[in-house]
């Protein structure tokens, strides 16, 4: 028999699952999700609502159809939680196929269920009320039924492994609802059915589904922001609402109605505070959460970057690998070609020489001013060979030295005056080496290079001076060593100074006019040779026509 508190129970969970239903559909009305909730959850209202309402009547037909209703909800129940478990928490495939076939399968059990006695023939009267009385389709029905559950579990199972963090806790949710009602299913129809032996408590079973209703609606509307607690707090409010809102209707005299009644408007009150309380803590919550989830996505953010940054970081270094290999290629071809230029040019010029010099017999004076004029031209393509070369080789082997001890005085001498006071005579310029006042160390130095910076510093002071000479002189100068290569040429603009050392090709405007076949190479090479032996050079001029100065600085290890 059905209690006056059952009934007020029942209502109960007519109320609050309908409620729900109400409240996830109006959150997202267009969502699949939501609105396959709602028509699941009017399902499980019908389901419980006629499996306890086909206790009431004394008339068994009634209660008859009633239980025919109530697996008619059952069955609903089951297909749409399984429609639904395509669309939450992420929406999945659901093959056209599939949903025709179970709607096609629902439809004809239902069918069955309501209008044929196949799934359910009738009611056996008993002293609490009835069993039911199954037919042949009813193992079927029960079969199709777990089948429809077992997919949906399936299908929130494999949800969960693609889900976010958030659709997890969903997913939690819904899980815990799923177990509170199996677990209550099991306990009241088969363990409580074995203890007892008959159908007599099975409605609170059912009953059980509203649980399901809950926490898939906590589930739909993220109410996992919550604790449990404070869920279980708005629920103990609503439920005690309701009961106290019905109590003065059953309250025999009206003096308890109005008591009852002024109960109900006190906790009316009390429900309001307390529910605005567990909002505001919700918001706290939700603000937290949404905090950590941004936080989240940030730190996503940073590692997407770190790894892209990386990924450049390596192509720039191929790159740069690329770059140097093309580089040191492109310098071996050129020392290459030089060297296979130089080698036909010395052997040119050697035979030249020996013409004028009569090895092959005397020459008539016509032949040899046009002979002289192709000598002087070789010679000065062998030098301009020689600079390009020295630009190739320094690039080819900037650091790499073949340091001697060397005595600065001896070398300047034999190296560089030796060679060039021939030319020097020639133009009538003077060419010499000052005595130092102090005594000058031996360093260490790769010769042929120092040779190659010095030898161009001090032929250009030959090359741009028309009158005077050129005075080379060693010092020492803050533990230094310089070599100070002065001439009385025709100087340097202040603008120009600057610039001599840095490009190759740079030249002068007054040396242009007075040295035409110049190149610019000659001091760039210079300056890289003294800073690889990690020396310094730098000019000063008093400016046009007030001859130059060329310091060459280098340290004494
Ligand atoms: P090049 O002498 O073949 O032009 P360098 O690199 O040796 O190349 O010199 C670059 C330029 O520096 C010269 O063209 C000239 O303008 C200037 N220069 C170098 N030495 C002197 C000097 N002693 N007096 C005046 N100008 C000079």
């Amino acid at each position: 028999m059905v209690t006056l508190l059952e009934t007020i129970f029942v209502t109960i969970i007519g109320v609050v699952g309908f409620t729900l239903g109400i409240i996830v559909y109006t959150k997202a009305p267009l969502k699949k999700a939501n609105q396959i909730f709602f028509v699941f959850t009017l399902c499980v209202i019908v389901w419980i609502l006629s499996a306890s309402f086909s206790e009431i009547p004394e008339d068994l037909k009634i209660s008859l159809i009633l239980s025919k209703v109530t697996y008619f909800g059952v069955l609903l129940a089951a297909t749409f939680l399984f429609y639904f478990s395509f669309y939450f928490p992420k929406e999945i495939i659901l093959k056209t196929g599939l949903k025709f076939f179970t709607g096609g399968v629902t439809f004809i059990f239902s069918l069955l269920t309501l209008f044929s006695n196949s799934v359910i023939k009738g009611v056996i009267p008993q002293p609490w009320g009835f069993d039911l009385d199954f037919g042949n389709m009813y193992s079927l029905f029960l079969i199709y039924c777990i089948l429809l559950v077992i997919v949906a579990f399936r299908n929130f199972l494999k949800n969960l492994r693609i889900s976010s963090h958030l659709e997890k806790l969903q997913l939690r949710y819904l899980f815990l609802g799923i177990i509170i009602f199996v677990a209550a299913s099991i306990i009241v129809n088969v363990i409580v059915r074995a203890i007892v032996g008959s159908d007599i408590y099975y409605r609170f079973g059912n009953y059980s589904a509203i649980f399901l209703v809950i926490f898939t609606a906590f589930a739909i509307l993220k109410y996992h922001l919550f604790e449990i607690r404070v869920i279980l707090t708005e629920i103990l409010v609503g439920a005690m609402g309701i009961v106290l809102f019905l109590l003065p209707f059953l309250m025999p005299s009206l003096n308890l109605k109005t008591l009852t009644f002024l109960v109900f408007l006190l906790f009316l009150i009390f429900g309001y505070y307390l529910i605005k309380a567990t909002h505001e803590e919700t918001k706290r919550r939700e603000e937290a959460e949404r905090l950590t989830v941004q936080e989240r996505v940030l730190r996503d953010e940073a590692e997407r970057i770190a790894i892209q940054e990386r990924a450049l970081r390596q192509r720039s270094e191929k790159l740069v690998r690329e770059f140097e290999r093309l580089d040191r290629a492109k310098t071996q071809f050129l020392l290459a070609t030089q060297h296979h230029l130089r080698t036909p040019l010395s052997i040119m010029k050697n035979y030249a020489s020996m013409l004028l010099e009569g090895t092959y017999g005397k020459l008539g004076e016509i032949v040899k001013h046009p002979l002289s004029g192709i000598y002087v031209s070789i010679e000065r393509l062998i030098k301009v060979v020689n600079e390009f070369l020295d630009v190739a080789q320094l690039q080819l082997d900037k650091g790499v030295l073949k340091k001697a001890k060397t005595d600065m005085i001896n070398y300047l001498k034999k190296e560089i005056i030796e060679e060039l006071l021939p030319s020097a005579k020639e133009k009538g310029l003077y060419l010499k080496l000052e005595p130092s006042k102090e005594k000058i160390p031996e360093i260490m130095i790769d010769q042929t290079k120092m040779k190659t910076a010095i030898y161009n510093v001090v032929d250009n002071g030959l090359k741009y001076t028309q009158k005077g000479g050129v005075t080379i002189k060693l010092q020492i100068v803050n533990g230094k060593l310089q070599i100070v290569v002065k001439d009385t040429g025709i100087g340097i603009k202040k603008e120009e100074i600057a610039e001599l050392f840095e490009k190759t090709f740079e030249r002068g405007k007054e040396a242009e006019k007075l040295y035409t076949t110049g190149r610019g190479i000659g001091l760039y090479i210079s300056k890289n040779f003294i800073e690889a032996h990690q020396g310094k050079i730098w000019a000063e001029s008093e400016g046009e026509g007030k001859g130059s100065t060329f310091y060459i600085e280098l340290p004494r290890t």
